[in-house]
């Protein structure tokens, strides 16, 4: 028998959907530390563990267990374990899930046999700055001593906000290069894969060298090696997609999360969180500065300016030189259009003339495919999806008919599946109806369609990129990812065909989605013109909305300010807090007696409201009914333990999938 005193205890947080840490044994001569990675039996199987904490138990050893093996690898850092703790706290996850997440590239095999040994960190020398960095303007120099300061003092989150183009890019560049003096890590969070190719080219011309590319498209095995860096190299720049902020950094410097506002930094599946907020906790943990940018912020963010948690660096024009763009509304009950077209004469002449002067024109319309909507005339059926209650949206150059909530298509046959007459008709217009409204008045223009249905890859979205700053394209037509932070030079003219897109819905920040959006679009019009504006055209039944009338008016903190108003009244984020719980089931008998009882033993404290439960307005995704509660309380009271108990306190049936959302972004 073995003698029980050469052991310590450690307690172990186990990689999977555990939530509590479990004690181990450890010979004291292993000298285990709080941050190693394990491996540890657990019933029948062994697991990868992180060691979390010195154990406060008093259980008696010889219950214990022991650990397996300590991985050889530096420690995970403290603020990280803080980090891991407070994301499972505020996003309602499991800690073990969080530690999943930090270890991704890796199994409990791959990281047993990994050879840290013949381990070659990055050549430090090839991260050395050989660049030439441009000679800031009055204002970006003001910013960026701003943000040099802010190394000095205890943990700062900056907002960087200027209009598009006025060179926020160069201004956090600042920053970055005094990280890499200091040999220290930096960390970009961009909202897009898409955007970091553009942003690597940028950033290898200003420093010389390239950065680590972090998202879904990078391989295996090129993760690993970049984890590993993450967790050796004291000095190294990480651009990358949300996921990027899970990695082990040990001598992180800064953080910078680019276009701040932007919906994809809110991750909607598995585990759901939003980037920004997450690492506004984690630079404030490691006690380093963050840097916001954006055009557009989020009203969360300028709230947080006005409470002065942070302090706003403001560039107030284009560092180019060039003006920004006129902006003209169009209102389109003053210009109709005949049946079936979406461009009005104005917008049409606009386009003719840039088309001689051989100018570029970007044609803007939020909706992918040919036409959201497919009805009979005949006898009203509407093209439908069969998992989802909702319409299938017509991709003609494919000839599918497209469900763009699950992706489920059919053949688009010409005959109504109701009564087999062939008299379908398209309502309202997607991207690929433009286009085709474009061809019968410029036959002979060469027109590029840039959507996610054209561009889903990453190779074609870089080819696509090209063809357009090459000027060969002379009409873009594109959804939303063409609004984000493009530079594109000869582009000079937005026609935007649809302004009052998005409005309907009425969701919480629809109106802000809104601004945001059209902001971003015309921001893309005549960035590299001198002594002449860009234009931007704007299709609207609505010339008097706040959105439109501050966007003309380029009256940004008018919005902002109008916004914030109306929050307040009632009492929405970003003055209160909300919790979205999603329930779904195939059975839809289950799921309402299930959100019956759980409504019956809903909570009842003074300040929390709970609505619901009510179908979801897609009550019928993917073959699965939905049931949604929307939790409501004041920010003094930490809403995600209220929640947590009152799910914990009924059993789940089986059939039955609960999904907690914190700080919701999407109310369908
Ligand atoms: P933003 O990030 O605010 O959209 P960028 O940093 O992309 O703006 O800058 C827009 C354009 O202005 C880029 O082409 C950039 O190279 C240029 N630029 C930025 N700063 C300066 C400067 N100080 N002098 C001249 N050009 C600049
Ligand atoms: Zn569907």
């Amino acid at each position: 028998m073995e003698n029980i005193t050469n052991y310590q205890i450690v307690s172990v947080l186990l990689s999977g959907p555990y939530n509590k840490t479990f004690d181990y044994l450890v010979e004291k001569t292993k000298q285990a530390k709080v941050g190693q990675i394990v491996i540890v039996p657990f019933g029948k199987q062994e697991l990868l563990g992180l060691i979390f904490e010195r154990s406060k138990n008093k259980i008696k050893k010889e219950k214990l267990k022991k650990i397996k093996s300590i991985v050889n690898l530096p420690l995970i850092s403290k603020p990280f374990l803080d980090f891991t703790e407070f994301f499972a706290s505020w996003n309602c996850a499991y800690k073990g899930n969080v530690l999943k997440l930090m270890v991704s590239p890796f199994d409990k095999k791959s990281i047993q046999n990994l050879d840290y040994k013949n381990y070659k960190p990055i050549d430090e020398e090839k991260i050395n700055i050989r660049g030439n960095f441009k000679k800031l303007n009055f204002y970006q120099k003001n910013a960026s001593k701003e943000i040099l300061n802010g190394f000095n003092k205890n943990s700062n989150c900056f907002l960087l906000d200027g209009v598009a183009g006025s060179g926020k890019t160069e201004t956090y560049f600042e920053g970055v290069n005094h990280c890499l003096k200091n040999n220290k890590q930096v960390l970009i969070l961009l909202p897009e894969i898409g955007l970091t190719s553009d942003w690597e080219e940028r950033f290898k011309k200003t420093f010389g060298f390239k950065p680590l590319v972090w998202h879904s498209g990078i391989t295996k095995s090129k993760k690993k090696k970049i984890w590993l860096s993450s967790l050796y190299n004291k000095k190294l720049v990480l651009v990358g997609a949300r996921s990027a902020l899970f990695l082990p950094f040990n001598n992180l410097g800064l953080i910078v999360v680019d276009e701040e506002h932007d919906l994809s930094f809110k991750q909607e599946e598995g585990i759901r969180y939003h980037a920004r907020d997450m690492a506004i906790y984690l630079a404030s943990k490691i006690n380093i500065p963050i840097i916001l940018s954006s055009a557009t912020p989020s009203v969360e963010t300028i709230f947080n300016v006005k409470l002065k948690k942070f302090s706003s660096l403001y560039l107030p024009s284009r560092a180019t030189g060039s003006d920004l763009p006129e902006i003209q509304i169009i209102d389109m009950k003053e210009n109709p259009t005949s049946s079936g077209n979406w461009l009005s004469d104005v917008m049409l002449k606009e386009l003719l003339t840039r088309y001689k002067n051989n100018e570029q024109s970007l044609i803007f319309l939020n909706r992918r495919g040919y036409s959201p909507l497919t009805l009979c005339k005949n006898c009203g059926h509407r093209v439908q999806c069969n998992n989802c209650n909702s319409w299938l949206v017509e991709h003609k150059k494919e000839k599918i008919y497209l469900c763009h909530y699950c992706g489920y298509k059919k053949n688009v046959t010409g005959d109504c599946e109701g009564c087999n007459e062939a008299q379908l008709v398209s309502c309202g217009p997607g991207v690929e109806k433009i286009i085709e409204e474009l061809s019968n008045h410029f036959p002979n223009a060469v027109i590029e369609n840039f959507s996610s249905d054209t561009i889903n890859k990453l190779d074609h979205f870089t080819e696509s990129l090209k063809k357009i700053k090459s000027g060969k394209v002379d009409f873009i037509v594109g959804t939303q990812i063409i609004a984000k932070g493009y530079d594109i030079p000869n582009l000079n003219f937005v026609g935007i065909v649809d302004g009052d897109i998005g409005t309907y819905g009425g969701d919480l920040r629809s109106s802000e989605k809104c601004f945001q959006l059209l902001t971003q679009v015309s921001g893309r019009a005549g960035r590299h013109l001198k002594k002449k504006r860009g234009l931007v055209y704007l299709q609207t039944y609505n010339p008097e909305s706040l959105v439109l009338k501050t966007i003309k008016e380029m009256n940004k903190d008018k919005f902002y300010e109008e916004e914030l108003n109306f929050r307040k009244q009632a009492s929405m984020p970003p003055f209160s807090r909300l919790i979205s719980l999603i329930i779904s089931s195939k059975y839809e008998k289950t799921l309402n007696e299930f959100s019956y009882n759980l409504f019956e033993c809903a909570p009842k404290y003074k300040d929390v409201d709970i609505l619901g439960p009510a179908p979801a307005p897609l009550n019928f995704v993917r073959g699965r009914y939905r049931n949604r509660f929307l939790v409501r309380s004041n920010k003094k009271i930490y809403l995600q333990n209220i929640v947590r108990d009152w799910i914990s306190s009924i059993k789940l049936p089986r059939s039955i999938r609960l999904s907690i959302d914190v700080d919701p972004y999407n109310f369908m």
